[in-house]
């Protein structure tokens, strides 16, 4: 087996010889040894981003959670409607991470990954969107 993968989230070929470049869109191609040690770097970015970013909810939940209600908090200056868009600007991240675990683990069993991949990448953008909706909200007070 020396197939190589186009590891771009929207190709994907494979190249049935040992084609440094991708034939479909002229990325670079990896062997079977190379995904799986990328695989393992992102199984492990993946769960350092959810933990990372679940620890941060964990110690806020209390100031949050009341904030996003709509309740006076000390610890949380926005709005009602800042707090809920970081929740879920936090609960993208987290899940970012996750399918980037599942990304990961997929390319250690030498299985195509784009789509938790393309999944991680979206979750990622809806994140980014939440943030920058939040400032834009907080400055604009
Ligand atoms: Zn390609």
């Amino acid at each position: 087996m020396d197939d190589r993968i186009c590891l771009s989230p929207f190709c994907g070929a494979r190249a049935p010889h040992a084609l440094p470049r991708c034939p479909a869109c002229g990325r670079p191609t990896f062997g079977r040894d190379q995904i799986a040690a990328r695989g393992r770097h992102l199984v492990l970015l993946g769960l350092i981003l959810a933990g990372v970013v679940g620890t941060v909810v964990w110690f806020w939940w209390s100031a949050l959670h009341p904030a996003a209600a709509g309740q006076p908090v000390s610890g949380f200056r926005g709005t009602g409607f800042e707090a809920r868009t970081l929740l879920f600007a936090f609960t993208a991240l987290i899940l970012t991470g996750i399918c980037f675990t599942a990304s990961g683990a997929m390319m250690l069993a030498g299985r195509s990954s784009r789509t938790p991949t393309r999944a991680a990448l979206i979750l990622f953008a809806a994140a980014l969107v939440a943030i920058v909706t939040c400032l834009a909200s907080a400055y604009g007070r």
